[in-house]
C-alpha cells in the first residue's frame, strides 16, 4: 500500500470514529465512548508511524539512487551524474563505513587525503597532481 494512501485511510478512520463518538455522546453511553476514544488514539498513533515510515522510505530510496551511480575505481569512489559526468574521487573508508561521499583532497602525485577521516590513499584513476613550481631564490637587491 502506498504510504500516502495509508495515511489518508487512517485519517478517514479517525474521522469516522470521531463521528461515532458524537453519536454515542448523545446516547450518553460512557463505556462505548471510552472504547471509541481508545480506538481513535490507536489510529492517531498508527498514522504517526505511517508518516515516519514514509520519511524513512524516501531517505532509503535516495540512498539507493546515489549508490547505484557510485563505483569504486583505482583506489577511490567515483559518482556519475545524470548527464554522464564523472565526479570524485571520494573516500572509500567513509563511503564503506558511513555511506558518506567525502571528496578526497589531492596531496602529491596520485596521493589523496580525506578531510573527514584523515585516510591517505593513492588513487591511480585520478589525474596526477602537478608538481609545485620550483622555489625561487630571492636575489640580492641592487640599489
Ligand atoms: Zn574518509
Amino acid at each position: 500500500m502506498d504510504p500516502v494512501q495509508a495515511a489518508a485511510s487512517i485519517t478517514a478512520v479517525i474521522n469516522a470514529l470521531k463521528k461515532a463518538r458524537e453519536v454515542v455522546g448523545r446516547l450518553k453511553d460512557a463505556e462505548v465512548q471510552a472504547i471509541l476514544l481508545d480506538a481513535q488514539e490507536h489510529a492517531l498513533s498508527l498514522k504517526e508511524d505511517v508518516l515516519a515510515l514514509r520519511a524513512e522510505n524516501l531517505a532509503l530510496k535516495e540512498q539507493l539512487a546515489a549508490k547505484s551511480t557510485v563505483k569504486f575505481d583505482g583506489g577511490g569512489y567515483w559518482s556519475t551524474t545524470g548527464d554522464g559526468h564523472r565526479d570524485g574521487p571520494f573516500c572509500s573508508r567513509c563511503y564503506d563505513a558511513e555511506a558518506k561521499l567525502v571528496r578526497l583532497q589531492p596531496t602529491r602525485e596520485y596521493w589523496h587525503q580525506c578531510p573527514n577521516c584523515g585516510k591517505s590513499c593513492e588513487v591511480m584513476s585520478a589525474p596526477r597532481k602537478p608538481d609545485p613550481p620550483p622555489l625561487r631564490r630571492a636575489l640580492p637587491r641592487e640599489d
